[in-house]
């Protein structure tokens, strides 16, 4: 019985509202929620989705002495935490994105007609038209880009291989950089395009090389490796830098 209503009494009192704190970091300021939870039977702390700080759910009656003290001893992961977070890229005028591998900056023209034109020397990518379609127009414009420079390495590929495929496809798919069916068809994500071009280049080789080689074997790797000896690298790129490929949106 005096179980039952300690239960009760437990469930009834509200849980503590989230508390949010600054937190130096090496010379960072970071901040970071202290929130209770119900369930939690231990201190856990996570990075906020966003990347703006972080998260710790307490005990429902842990010491906030106690949720400091793991904050401090958790320094250390916070720094790398905060090191590798990506930051989201949202297309609009004046944001700065990657265009092959080299950062452009977004301006909006203002004018009502014209292409999207891509100034190299000052790194600026000049996109015409409405503010509010300025994001559809410039992701097409880089998905043309895309098609064009995968379509110039995979023919390279193709031909150096002595392989041939049927068509290929330009698309915005989140799990793989690339891929080939059997029946000669290449799909590749358009996001390639904000990579060094080195990196593109080897995806197309990696693809290209599926049409001789449906598999990973050695006789597959020997086959990328002697057409594109930078593969190594490129696929070092890819695993520590491809998630910011997919921050831009
Ligand atoms: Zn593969």
């Amino acid at each position: 019985m005096r179980l039952l209503r300690a239960f009760t009494e437990r469930r009834r009192s509200p849980l503590p509202p989230a508390v949010t704190e600054m937190l130096l970091l090496a010379d960072q300021q970071v901040a970071i929620t202290y929130k209770r939870h119900t369930a939690a039977r231990r201190f856990t702390l996570r990075m906020a989705r966003d990347g703006s700080g972080f998260t710790m759910t307490l005990p429902r009656r842990a010491s906030m002495m106690d949720a400091r003290a793991f904050a401090l001893k958790s320094e250390a992961w916070m720094l790398k935490a905060l090191a590798k977070r990506v930051r989201p890229v949202e297309i609009a005028d004046g944001a700065v994105i990657m265009l092959r591998g080299v950062e452009h900056r977004i301006l909006a023209t203002g004018k009502v007609r014209g292409l999207v034109v891509h100034d190299a020397d000052a790194r600026t990518l000049h996109v015409p038209g409405a503010t509010s379609h300025l994001k559809r127009r410039l992701v097409d414009w880089l998905k043309a880009e895309a098609a064009h420079d995968l379509d110039v390495a995979s023919t390279k590929y193709a031909l150096a291989m002595g392989a041939r495929f049927r068509k290929l496809n330009v698309r915005d798919q989140k799990s793989r950089w690339g891929s080939c069916s059997s029946d000669g068809v290449l799909n590749y994500s358009w996001r390639l395009i904000l990579a060094p071009s080195s990196v593109l280049d080897y995806v197309a080789a990696h693809e290209v090389a599926h049409l001789r080689e449906m598999n990973h074997s050695m006789r597959f790797w020997r086959l990328v490796l002697k057409h594109c000896p930078d593969s190594r690298n490129a696929k070092t790129w890819l695993k520590l830098h491809g998630n910011r490929l997919h921050a831009l949106g």
